[in-house]
């Protein structure tokens, strides 16, 4: 039997309660968002009382299924004002899920001013004072945790972005080695840990085990089979691992998608110097690796470990989210400037799209010039130190814009766009527009079909079928998110069926049920109608789910394109 952790910040209390049994075949995203539906009040302050913050490790948690550690953070978001969901790599995830533990809720706030590590072991939870460690950022405040706890623990934390209750505040996840580098960035969820008064969990999985397995063989032929799928397709056996997931650079710019100066342009000249070929010359040139899986379990690996000059550590090999925000977006062609950075996000606690965005964002309002490495870096470092100008940029893109009177915000309910602009990529612009998580390219990445060819070929510049896709691929995700595998399966998913069916043989061989792909697809289902619902309660309704106007007015070059899926076409999205 699972069980349910409650910590209540308001009586300092934890409690460990059986899953109920409704609840037992939710997990990851699943539980987070029928949770949330069914037990926060929509219309409650985000960073106050009533909002919960919860989390929890996926289906297939504490099993050997291949890359199955993400663990699904949620809350309502004090970015969007919506429901939100944001998973992250790192080792707590399994060891979540070794204890035996279905999911974490915290309720409540502590006294303004008083922090707390949560200490979670087998023989019991504990809230313990964490003024040690408050005011530090995240890889001081794991150091010096594990000096207390032991290097063998994960542990999920706030730096100063989540302490000063920004809106683009991440949780930080340990990974493999104990570096902050793994985390649940979209949203502000950060913040949300931080209203609580919440600095750090400590998970240790001493004297815990694998989870039981209801039919081992079964299970094992299934997790074969998928670890044979994920070997066979070229983007999880080749391209992620060798070049991460910045393998995407050169690709989005050769199709004309890679929003450049604040989505002015869709080509960058200085693209292939931050590329993900140029960075695994580098990282192997001084002695990085340029393949290392999040946390472990991963067979994929699209990470690496990024060293500077000297080979000394810097961060890990920042993605192709992180250095597209912070480069082409900002002008930037200096990937030893954007690994700095992705440190700095990672120590502070901040997301990186949010934080680029709001950058590129505030260089358009004349801040700093577009191209300005130093500044930005600069910038950075001022969220840290709680400035006026940081506190404005670690509150988002939306905000520095209407502070600096921007009129070109890329933003969905209030959260920055991503890496592909949406009217070159118009099934992106679709699920940005839609996703109930604001815009978002994990909800339904329509770039696989619009751009690399996986999971059949819509015509990126043209209207027809991206509706279908971007639905097809948010029912998908959805699920998916739920099983704690990583997105990344997608790839072979797509393209290969039998992938499909052995996720689902290894929670039928898990659990002890009949678990079928139409129930995968149901399930899907299921999650976003209760996302649906909690948003439509929060005051979000289709008048929402647009772009902003720029998009449909002004042509990206080169292909000179516009956003010109009608609003009509955009309500039937979660027509199902
Ligand atoms: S594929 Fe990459 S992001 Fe996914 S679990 Fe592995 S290392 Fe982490």
């Amino acid at each position: 039997m699972t069980q349910i952790l409650r910590i209540d910040m308001k009586n300092l209390s934890a409690k460990m309660e059986p899953a109920p049994e409704d609840f037992r075949l939710l997990g990851g995203r699943g539980f987070t968002s029928v949770f949330l539906s069914k037990e926060v009040d929509p219309l409650c302050d985000p960073l106050g009382a009533n909002n919960k913050l919860v989390f929890a490790p996926g289906l297939l948690g504490a099993t050997s299924a291949p890359t199955s550690g993400r663990l699904s953070f949620g809350g309502k978001s004090p970015l969007t004002g919506g429901i939100k969901e944001s998973n992250a790599g790192g080792q707590a995830g399994q060891y979540l899920a070794r204890l035996g533990i279905h999911a974490v809720i915290v309720d409540g706030a502590a006294a303004p001013g008083k922090w707390h590590t949560v200490v979670i072991k087998k023989d019991g939870v504990k809230l313990e004072d964490a003024g040690g460690v408050a005011g530090m950022n995240n890889y001081e405040t794991v150091e010096k945790l594990q000096e207390t706890y032991g290097d063998k623990t994960a542990v999920i934390s706030i730096g100063r972005a989540g302490e000063m209750l920004l809106s683009a505040a991440s949780i930080a996840v340990s990974d493999q080695e104990n570096r902050p580098t793994r985390h649940a960035g979209r949203g502000g969820l950060g913040a949300v840990m931080g209203s609580k008064g919440i600095k750090a969990f400590v998970v240790d999985p001493a004297g815990t085990d694998r989870a039981p397995l209801a039919d081992a063989e079964a299970f094992k032929t299934a997790q074969r089979n998928f670890l044979e799928s994920l070997s066979k397709h070229p983007v999880t056996s080749e391209g992620l691992p060798t070049y991460g997931t910045n393998v995407l650079t050169n690709v989005l710019n050769e199709a004309g998608g890679l929003p450049t100066l604040n989505f002015s342009l869709g080509r960058f000249e200085g693209a292939e110097k931050v590329s993900g070929e140029r960075a695994h010359e580098l990282i192997t040139e001084r002695g990085g690796k340029p393949t290392h899986g999040c946390h472990s379990g991963c067979t994929i690996r699209c990470s690496g470990v990024f060293v500077d000059k000297d080979g000394h550590y810097v961060t890990k090999e920042p993605e192709y989210e992180t250095v597209w925000a912070n480069g082409p977006n900002c002008g930037i062609d200096d990937l030893d400037a954007i690994a700095r950075m992705d440190r700095l996000y990672d120590d502070i606690g901040l997301d990186t799209i949010e934080c680029g965005a709001a950058i590129a964002v505030a260089m358009e309002g004349g801040v700093l010039p577009f191209g300005d490495a130093q500044g930005a870096i600069k910038l950075i470092q001022e969220v840290g130190e709680g400035t006026p100008i940081g506190r404005v940029i670690g509150s988002g893109a939306l905000v520095t814009g209407k502070v600096f009177g921007v009129k070109r915000i890329p933003v969905v309910k209030g959260q920055a766009m991503p890496a592909y602009d949406p009217r070159a990529v118009k099934g992106m612009g679709v699920t940005y527009a839609t996703s109930t998580m604001g815009a978002d390219h994990t909800a339904g990445y329509a770039t696989g079909a619009n751009i690399l060819g996986v999971g059949g070929k819509v015509d990126p510049h043209k209207v027809e079928g991206q509706v279908d896709l971007s639905r097809g691929l948010q029912i998908a995700t959805a699920a998916l998110d739920s099983t704690g595998l990583c997105l990344f399966v997608a790839f072979p998913v797509l393209d290969d069926p039998t992938a499909l069916v052995s996720i689902c043989e290894m929670i039928s061989a898990k659990y002890g049920v009949t678990y079928s792909t139409d129930n995968f697809i149901e399930f899907g289902k299921k999650v976003l109608r209760a996302e649906r619902d909690f948003n439509a309660r929060a005051g979000l309704g289709k008048e929402h789910d647009r772009l902003p106007e720029f998009f449909q007015l002004e042509p990206v070059p080169p292909h000179n394109v516009v956003f010109d899926v009608p609003n009509a076409e955009l309500d039937q999205v979660f027509n199902f």
